[in-house]
């Protein structure tokens, strides 16, 4: 920027503005995806414009850093010794972009340091502890209603009927424990079967290890593997309890 407005008071007519950073370049090219600060981007893109109406010719080009020169150090070293100090410090402030992405990180942390310490919706946190985008698996309007219900562990089974005053322990009829969602698709003896079916498939999907985090959070396959745990829940009955 300084460079253009120097050429603007000197009437320069002709010039080539040398750059060791490709991707500023890359950036005034249109070329850095929406990354780069627009705001600054915008000002040169004008200025350039502005020069070339007043017949002043500007090019740009790519001058590698001097990385494995021979007396870099030295002449780095020189340089700013002349200037007095180690840095020079220049003051540019953010742009929209910058705030606003500096905003949103910042709403981020604040979210994910209340969701570590929150102590509601513990079922979820078990699954889903970093506070990201959510996958859409895309099933059935029903299934997808039954993979929430999973996922949140509100569901048709003992242990939450029993908060409702629906069920009167909340234990599981053939082993006498809470009946979870966690119980009922990692342990419950009664699904043995249907669950040795499950994790033969689950493996063909990335999945080596099973927990309630690698069966329902965000991992690998999340649609192929939502499907293979509905079709769990239909083998087993529980589709119509969760
Ligand atoms: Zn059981």
């Amino acid at each position: 920027m300084w460079v253009l407005r120097w050429m603007e008071e000197c009437g320069e007519e002709k010039a080539v503005v040398y750059s060791y950073l490709l991707s500023a370049l890359m950036a005034l090219g249109g070329r850095e995806g929406g990354r780069a600060r627009s705001d600054m981007v915008g000002e040169i893109l004008m200025m350039v414009f502005k020069l070339k109406r007043q017949g002043c010719g500007v090019g740009f080009l790519w001058a590698p850093a001097h990385v494995g020169v021979e007396g870099k150090r030295t002449v780095d070293k020189a340089a700013r010794a002349s200037l007095g100090g180690d840095m020079v410090e220049v003051g540019v402030p953010f742009g929209r972009m910058e705030c606003r992405n500096i905003i949103n990180e910042r709403l981020i942390q604040q979210w994910q340091q209340e969701w570590n310490e929150d102590a509601r919706g513990r079922k979820l946190y078990d699954i889903h502890p970093i506070i990201k985008p959510g996958i859409i698996v895309s099933l059935s309007w029903i299934d997808e209603i039954k993979w929430t219900r999973l996922r949140l562990g509100h569901c048709g089974l003992a242990s939450e009927l029993v908060l409702v005053g629906k069920h009167r322990d909340g234990k599981c009829e053939h082993c006498g424990v809470p009946e979870s969602v966690k119980h009922v698709l990692l342990f419950c003896p009664r699904y043995v079967g249907e669950r040795r079916m499950l994790f033969t498939g689950l493996p063909k999907l990335g999945i080596e290890t099973f927990s309630l985090r690698t069966l329902l959070g965000d991992g690998l396959n999340p649609k192929e593997r939502a499907l293979e745990i509905i079709h769990f829940l239909k083998s087993t009955g529980l589709h119509r309890r969760i």
